[in-house]
């Protein structure tokens, strides 16, 4: 059926190279375990990171562990190589890798090559040269930010709460998150909802002492679940007393001051920026074609267009979207379109392997869900608008049947069970991110820098 000894490579293991490996691991079974195919998936982390739950892990509704998937243990018949694509030369069928081999031999990257390539390294945050942001802001789109969110929204606290300056408390205790999408609208309600709860325990911090702000360039929040719910969350968030600035921008956020468009400054130490993504950088490093804003040009068929044997889905490629009413429309960056695109495009690989005609790529998209806190929620699925304690549900089951792994489904279901039992955990392991620190002392060395400076 198939040449002897196909490579597919496929770069990047969140939801497209995850699903991709996933489909293709199913269907090609057999040529797998006979050799005539070998999948190799490149990634960073050894695991897929299951981004819509990053809020509540920050929450700690969830624990870090389960949010992500161990890509070893689901993909038992691919290669998994931790390391990074640098670079890629299609026509010659060659990437260049870093893996931490690489960097521990010196020895310079390795040149992999193969004869079909899946390119899904997704997206990064896309910033603006705002004075301070660099240096103060921080992002949310991994595990670890998110979880180093939290830690930093306790050490706040904590500060606040034993400071004797009130200007350090003030700041101490203001959040200010840039950018209402869902990741910065569910990131700042689910963490403000957990900040509430923790003030509980402090004898001097009471939830009214805080200031929790978002920022927002456009006129409406929150686009995915349409106007109408856009505008209860506005409503809903204002109740809460967090102080949503629409039609606004964050100017500057340099010596810790938070300047925004309309005249207020916010001294901070809490900057979060999720104002929206931009395509992977190592795209530009490859011979494939990209659009305006720098997205793999594809194909309905999930190919990118002018060349062979080259594939895409997911926030780095520009897929045109056939169901949508106008021409040149492309599929939005979310999870529910990679899912969808990453199968069909494991199932196009296996048809173009076999000689057999592509199939095209097409999903309406069905709405979404959105987490606003402990049993508050907003969706709009299927043209139906839920509120409250209903779409907080629907969240919760929505998601828990998307979380790849009936072992992943478990464990965050137990998890769920356990904290609506028992009361929400409010510790900060912040010093998990400096291991070495009592050691150092206790040897007499010089404990190493506070990486995150003076925050
Ligand atoms: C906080 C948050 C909440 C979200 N919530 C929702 C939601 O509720 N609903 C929804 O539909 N969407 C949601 N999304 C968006 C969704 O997660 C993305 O659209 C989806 O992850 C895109 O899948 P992808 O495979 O293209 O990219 P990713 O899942 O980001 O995967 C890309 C992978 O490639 C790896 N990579 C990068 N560069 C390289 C390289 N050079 N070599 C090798 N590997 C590389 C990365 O480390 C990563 O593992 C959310 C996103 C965030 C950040």
């Amino acid at each position: 059926m198939v040449k002897e000894r196909v490579r597919i490579l496929i770069v990047g293991g969140g939801y497209v190279g995850l699903y991709t490996a996933l489909r293709l691991q199913r269907r090609l079974k057999k040529e797998l375990k006979s050799g005539a195919i070998e999948i190799v998936v490149v990634s960073p982390d050894p695991y897929m990171t299951y981004q819509p739950f990053l809020p509540e892990a920050a929450a700690g509704s969830i624990s870090p562990r389960h949010v992500v998937v161990p890509l070893r243990r689901v993909l038992d018949l691919c290669k998994v190589v931790i390391g990074e694509a640098t670079a890629i030369d299609h026509a010659k069928r060659t990437a260049t890798l870093t893996t931490l081999a690489t960097e521990e031999e010196g020895a310079g990257a390795e040149q992999i090559t193969y004869d079909e390539l899946v390119l899904a390294p997704g997206s990064i945050a896309r910033t603006l040269p705002i004075p301070g942001l660099a240096e103060h802001g921080i992002g949310f789109k991994t595990v670890e930010e998110a979880i180093g969110l939290r830690n930093h929204v306790i050490e706040q606290m904590d500060i606040a709460s034993s400071t004797r300056d009130p200007a350090i408390r003030d700041a101490a205790l203001t959040f200010v998150f840039v950018g209402g999408g869902y990741a910065g609208v569910e990131a700042l309600a689910e963490l403000e909802d957990m900040a509430r709860y923790a003030a509980r325990y402090y004898h001097n911090v009471k939830p009214e002492d805080m200031k929790w702000v978002l920022v927002e360039a456009a006129g409406r929040i929150l686009p995915e679940v349409g106007e109408e719910m856009g505008r209860y969350t506005v409503t809903e968030l204002r109740r809460r007393n967090i102080d949503v600035r629409l039609e606004t921008r964050l100017e500057s956020c340099a010596d810790r001051v938070a300047v925004l468009s309309d005249g207020a400054r916010f001294p901070t130490r809490t900057v979060v920026w999720t104002a929206g993504v931009k395509p992977h950088p190592v795209l530009a490093a490859t011979d494939l074609r990209l659009n305006e804003r720098g997205r793999l040009k594809c194909t309905a068929e999930l190919t990118v267009e002018g060349t062979e044997h080259a594939w895409s889905a997911g926030d780095a490629a520009a897929i045109p979207d056939v169901t949508a009413d106008e021409p040149g429309k492309e599929c939005a960056p979310n999870a529910q379109h990679a899912v969808r695109q990453a199968k069909a495009l494991g199932d196009n690989i296996v048809h173009s392997l076999r000689g057999e005609p592509l199939e095209t790529y097409g999903h309406k998209y069905a709405g979404s869900v959105a987490s606003l806190g402990l049993h508050k929620g907003v969706a709009h699925v299927y043209g139906r608008k839920v509120k409250g304690y209903p779409a907080w549900f629907m969240h919760r089951v929505y998601h828990l049947s998307r979380v790849p792994t009936f072992n992943r489904k478990a464990r965050v279901l137990a998890e769920w069970t356990l904290s609506g039992l028992f009361k929400r955990e409010i510790v900060s392991l912040g010093s998990l991110e400096h291991p070495r620190a009592e050691f150092e002392l206790a040897a007499g060395g010089k404990p190493s820098q506070d990486p995150k400076g003076s925050s």
